[in-house]
């Protein structure tokens, strides 16, 4: 018997190409590991008729942990995005992004070390928008349950790993009724964990002194809106979008993907820089409980970006996805 059945997804645009090298990682860590795979998203459309088919579904459901490479929702009306689906299907609150400097070599900033906790479910993310008589409004819901929960995650995880300062973004002085909720919840549950230093900043106040002072931050909690935005924002801070990864997490089912999309700009151009997925790769083991793996392969990571000989062109070198691969394996 296999030591671990995960469902996997190679998704749309360069999905299937960093799916491929993905799979050389896990065989070149001696991993024992076997694929439910099935097909998402746009080219799951075409064939099926149906943005996640059933099968899928259910194969998630199986096997409580998925990898998930990026997929295109297909713009029109009627096409809610793959992505929140998923989140709201196996109701995956949690989505945890961290983001740090792999190698002050690649990064704008040296050493920053940011864990961004967004609510996952909620939020702007409803996606209800209704007319008006003269354009359209969008619902934009907060609610007790699901603003507690994620910040009792994000809590419990830093209490777990030891980190030591978190700060709550809102914009509880204009929207005082739902970020204004999701504040006090915060400045309640805080008085639990009196060993960890907090703080709240506004949104966009957030933002700037992210860009000026990124080693000011330690663990961040927001709403879905604003961790989304925040989190392209981080990844940007350490070597933009090739570089984040992250974790889709429920309180039994765990789906794994990198930040960025599926870059139909450069599909099939073999280009696409991988290390995001392989770092949401490292992400599932750490939850499987292969922290060892996971290690190997950041360290690799990180020793091929500090070499900076083999790198692909987002980080402003030459090196094919396949390539960049091959001198991570050779590295593990
Ligand atoms: P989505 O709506 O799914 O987020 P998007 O097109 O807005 O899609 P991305 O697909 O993340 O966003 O792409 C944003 C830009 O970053 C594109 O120019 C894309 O080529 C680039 N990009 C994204 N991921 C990678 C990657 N892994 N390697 C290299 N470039 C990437």
């Amino acid at each position: 018997m296999v030591k671990y059945r995960i469902t996997l997804f190679e998704g749309d645009g360069i999905g299937p190409e960093i799916t491929k090298e993905m799979k050389r990682i896990f065989d070149s860590l001696g991993l024992d590991i076997e694929y439910d795979e099935f097909l998402i998203g746009e080219r799951a459309y075409k064939k099926y008729g149906e943005l996640i088919p059933k099968d899928a579904i259910e194969s998630i459901k199986k096997n409580k942990v998925a990898l998930k490479a990026p997929v295109t929702t297909p713009v029109g009306e009627g096409f809610r995005s793959v992505n929140v689906e998923l989140r709201l299907l196996f109701d995956l609150y949690v989505n945890l992004r961290p983001i740090s400097t792999i190698s002050n070599k690649v990064s704008k900033y040296k050493d920053v070390d940011l864990i961004i906790f967004r609510e996952n479910t909620e939020d702007l993310y409803t996606g209800i928008e209704e007319e008006t008589h003269d354009g359209y409004y969008a619902k934009k819901i907060i609610t007790k349950e699901k603003s507690k929960r994620i910040i009792n995650f994000a809590f419990d995880y830093m209490v777990k790993h030891n980190r030591h300062k978190i700060t709550c973004v809102h914009k509880a002085n204009i929207l005082k009724k739902t970020d204004g909720l999701f504040l006090s919840i915060f400045n309640d549950i805080k008085n639990n964990y009196k060993m960890i230093e907090s703080n709240d900043k506004i949104i966009d106040n957030m933002c700037m002194q992210l860009v000026l002072n990124p080693n000011d931050f330690d663990s961040i909690v927001a709403p879905n809106l604003y961790g989304d935005i925040l989190s392209d924002l981080a990844a940007g801070l350490v070597g933009g979008l090739g570089l984040a990864p992250s974790a889709n997490l429920g309180d039994e089912i765990a789906i794994f993907e990198a930040v960025h999309g599926s870059a139909p700009d450069i599909e099939g151009k073999g280009i696409a820089n991988p290390t995001a997925f392989f770092l949401s790769g490292a992400l599932m083991l750490e939850y499987l409980s292969e922290s060892e793996k996971a290690l190997r392969l950041k360290n690799a990571i990180k020793e091929v970006l500090e070499e900076g000989k083999v790198l692909t062109k987002d980080l402003g070198g030459f090196a094919s996805t396949t390539a960049f691969t091959d001198e991570v394996i050779s590295k593990l």
